[in-house]
């Protein structure tokens, strides 16, 4: 099988195959298609950590697989556990050396794992912890499910919702992300619902526009910020190669083709984007749209010198939008006690070698 995207240096291993792909792997080793099933149900159903797991196949062709086919799941490194509210920050290292965060968060309505898409990330946003080193790789698809696995096997609990919302752009990683909602959600595999996977993106309009094609019921968040370009462009560079003209469009299109209500993250930075004048061009540009405001008070990073508003402000901000008609939630501070901003502990742990 080739690698899918044009990022060459990823290895793609049997967990990044589908079903129909795991039987032409079979046939061509000589193996009775019924095995590929096996096989799939192991890794995807069962959450299998190693060949040896799989009992029902011979001895023999364990060890064939193991040789030639090595699952190379992420492995835990390190795991910080929250004292307040149980949230689970994860180090995964792959199996190439890099490592990647994911965070496991226990709400009443199921457990939710925020996953990478990406080994770091180019998208050079002013405030984020994850764009500081730039882009190592993409992931695949199969480090993507991985993740999840990993983290149900040590937490021992089923994962009910997922956000591709931790380091990377899941759009600047278009194939890999598709497939690997489409495994996510294959119902011979983990069979999580479409409706339960939300992708974040800090607005790639094409990547939008293509994946309002894809028929996926799948939720779509979008990073906005600030309420105008010429302010979006300061903070975010991608800002400059599409304007919040076009996104509105593209996510327009969106909306029409999954009737997915949308979300808007706005991470409040002091002195930046939390103006009464902000609150006042937000509500006009998102008048009429089925949204929901997702407001972050920004987590402070050091390289980046930028505060979050006090809490008061924030409610202050969050009351002025709600009497402008729109929805809005003040994002739940989940692991107050371990966060770091996203792609900290990564990038901690890859500086100084050890925590
Ligand atoms: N690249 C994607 C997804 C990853 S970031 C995107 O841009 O949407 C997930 C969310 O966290 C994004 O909204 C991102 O802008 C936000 N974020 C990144 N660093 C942050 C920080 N230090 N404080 C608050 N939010 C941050």
């Amino acid at each position: 099988m080739q690698s899918n995207t044009e990022h060459s240096q990823e290895y793609v291993s049997i967990i990044d195959m589908t079903l129909p792909e795991l039987v032409s792997l079979m046939e061509g080793i000589g193996q009775k298609k019924f095995r590929a099933g096996q096989i799939y149900e192991w890794i995807h159903v069962k959450n299998a950590a190693s060949y040896d797991e799989m009992t029902n196949l011979s001895k023999d062709l364990r060890a064939r697989l193991a040789a030639e086919y090595p699952l190379r799941l992420p492995v835990r490194e390190t795991v910080q556990i929250s004292k307040v509210d149980g949230t689970r920050k994860y180090l995964f290292r792959m199996h190439d050396g890099n490592y990647v965060e994911s965070v496991l968060m226990m709400y009443h309505h199921g457990n939710s794992v925020c996953i990478s898409s990406q080994v770091g990330c180019r998208m050079g946003c002013s405030f984020c912890a994850s764009t500081i080193g730039g882009l190592t790789r993409n992931l695949t698809a199969g480090e993507m499910l991985g993740q999840i696995y990993a983290i149900e096997r040590d937490f021992g609990q089923r994962i009910s919702n997922v956000v591709v919302m931790g380091t990377g752009e899941p759009l600047d990683n278009y194939e890999n992300v598709v497939r690997f909602i489409r495994m996510l959600t294959d119902a011979d595999g983990h069979n999580i619902s479409e409706r339960n996977v939300t992708v974040s993106t800090c607005g790639i309009v094409p990547g939008i526009l293509r994946l309002a094609e894809e028929k996926l019921s799948i939720n779509l968040a979008l990073s906005l910020h600030a309420p105008n370009d010429e302010m979006r462009r300061k903070i975010m560079p991608v800002a400059k190669s599409f304007s919040l003209r076009e996104i509105m469009e593209a996510l327009k299109i969106y909306y029409e083709a999954t009737h997915r209500r949308l979300t808007f993250e706005y991470s409040l930075i002091a002195g930046v984007n939390d103006s009464d004048a902000c609150v006042r061009e937000l509500a006009q540009l998102l008048s009429g749209v089925n949204c929901l405001v997702n407001l972050i008070p920004v987590n402070p990073v050091r390289e980046t010198g930028m505060t979050a508003p006090d809490r008061r402000a924030v409610a202050a901000f969050q009351k002025k939008l709600e009497k402008c008609a729109i929805n809005v939630t003040i994002r739940r501070e989940m692991g107050r006690d371990i966060d770091g901003a996203c792609g900290q502990l990564r990038k901690r742990y890859t500086e100084t070698d050890k925590l």
